[in-house]
């Protein structure tokens, strides 16, 4: 029997300029890491034949499967400001699209699959290391509920590349409701090539925004809905204490999902100034500048949608600054909302805002684990048990002087302590992709070729909201000596 995907294929029937025809580059031996059983069920494939042999060919770009019709698209972008008139997938290949379970166009795509038109000096490869991070995070993010590419299977490709040293060499194939980005428009626009950005966004409302098509304005309604996806996506990111190192217009995806995984990283501390990356040399995408970040890149989307908008140019800008007025609107409920429900209050208060705020700068100030001190948080509010956030906080007796004003405020709130207890920790998860737990994965799989730590921080990660007592130990931070202090992007 051999393995079908069922493509049915949408992006690849646009315009010849959107893409460039390639196929994967054959690598020598692969092997199959790790396969996402129950995602390739959702897609519609059969799991026992993609981890066939053949099946790990396909997922390695040594074998193409039935029907498909590899491309590498095109897309531009802001990096770090800068514009990029042309990058596109330079070490990723779409394989093609499938219709899931749900009935939702998903795109299956090989990243690390070789050269591609878009390449530029890269190898179109990518390393090991890297692979497993974007593995394990974009899967964490899943079980945490925000949204996100998914990953398929991870296979090593039996050869090295060359980064600062020599590395193993992987394939991730990747999944998402779509691959176009902020800078797929970009790319258009700055060829002046109209046409292209309409054929584009009349692609993008059909696949991600389909209520949109009949309103009176589609185009502005279109934008107005990636306003509010980006504005929901980020509350969750700050939510969870996430940091995403790279919002590049390019990496900002057009249906709201978080996307490519580079030098991400979950914050331990809560500081808002936090940076990760090794690359943001001026912290241009700390924690806490990423909502600002996400408007700045949907400014760059309204500029390319603006021929769009009206004829009238002054018009179109104006009414493209309303609607990226909607954003702080959408953002700033989504956040101060998403944090009432962190600290238990489930109806809104005049004050709640500040008592939040409050505990923050507590907590920064006083280098209390984000993860750990929301977590222990919803057990305090639940059965009266102690305050064991306080000892999160390099002083308890501000931990203890909050605490007091929250206690007075839960009295007001209508649910009973169970209740409370059984919302906070809904929102507050026990379990994170910790930095260094990512760190020790890799280290594992590089050094002894032992996936055995692999499968248990995705075990864990799996059921972030669950105590699991036997996995205590993934809730804790690095000791001193563990702790990650820069991410690489290892391209
Ligand atoms: P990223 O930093 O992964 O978002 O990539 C930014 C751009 O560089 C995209 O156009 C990528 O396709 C391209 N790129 C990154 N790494 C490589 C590589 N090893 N080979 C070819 N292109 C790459
Ligand atoms: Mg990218």
């Amino acid at each position: 029997m051999t393995l079908h995907f069922p493509f049915q294929n949408s992006y690849a029937a646009l315009p010849a300029n959107f893409f460039a025809r390639v196929a994967p580059t054959p690598v020598a031996t692969p092997r199959l890491i790790k396969l996402n059983r129950a995602l390739a069920v959702q897609l519609g494939l059969d799991p026992d034949l993609l981890a066939s042999p053949e099946g790990t060919e396909i997922l390695a770009g040594k074998r193409l499967p039935d029907g498909a019709d590899p491309i590498a698209m095109a897309y531009a972008g802001h990096q770090f400001g800068h514009f990029v008139p042309q990058l596109g997938d330079g070490r990723a290949i779409l394989l093609g699209e499938v219709i899931d379970q749900d009935g939702l166009r998903r795109d299956i795509q090989l990243k690390g699959s070789g050269p591609t038109p878009f390449s530029r000096r890269g190898d179109g490869r990518a390393a090991l290391g890297p692979v497993l991070r974007e593995y394990i995070v974009s899967e964490a993010m899943f079980a945490l509920g925000i949204p996100t590419t998914r990953s398929l299977a991870a296979v090593t490709s039996g050869e090295r590349v060359q980064r600062e040293t020599m590395l193993p060499g992987a394939v991730l194939t990747r999944v998402a409701s779509s691959h176009i980005r902020v800078g797929t428009f970009q790319f258009f626009a700055a060829r002046g090539d109209t046409d292209g950005v309409r054929q584009l966004a009349d692609h993008v409302i059909a696949r991600h925004y389909p209520d949109v098509a009949n309103a009176d304005r589609p185009y502005h309604a279109l934008l107005a809905g990636v306003v509010a996806r980006q504005a929901d996506l980020v509350a969750r990111w700050l939510l969870v204490g996430f940091i995403h190192g790279v919002m590049n217009t390019d990496n900002c995806s057009i249906a709201g999902e978080t996307i490519d995984y580079g030098p991400c990283a979950f914050m331990d501390d809560y500081n808002p100034a936090q940076v990760f990356s090794s690359i943001d040399e001026m912290g241009r995408y700390a924690y806490a500048n990423q909502p600002r970040i996400a408007l700045w890149n949907l400014t760059r989307l309204a500029e390319c949608l603006l021929p769009l908008l009206s004829d009238d140019n002054d018009k179109a800008i104006e009414q493209a600054q309303a609607i990226l007025g909607e954003f702080a609107e959408q953002f700033s409920a989504a956040y101060p909302a998403g944090l009432r429900r962190k600290i238990g209050l489930f109806t809104a208060r005049d004050g709640d805002e500040a008592l939040v705020q409050d505990l923050l700068d507590a907590m920064a100030k006083n280098q209390a684990d984000f993860t750990i001190t929301f977590r222990r948080l919803s057990d305090a509010a639940g059965d009266g048990a102690g305050d064991t956030a306080r000892d999160q906080f390099t002083d308890p007796a501000a931990f203890d002087e909050w605490a007091a004003r929250w206690r007075r405020r839960l009295a007001e709130e209508p649910q009973s302590a169970g209740e409370r207890q059984a919302a906070m920790r809904a929102v507050n998860p026990a379990f994170i992709p910790r930095n260094h737990r990512v760190e020790a994965v890799i280290q594992a799989a590089m050094n002894n070729d032992d996936y055995a730590p692999f499968e248990e921080l995705l075990t864990v990660l799996a059921k972030p909201f669950e105590d699991q007592p036997v996995y205590a130990s993934y809730m804790e931070p690095p000791l001193p000596e563990q702790r990650v202090l820069q991410t690489f992007c290892g391209t």
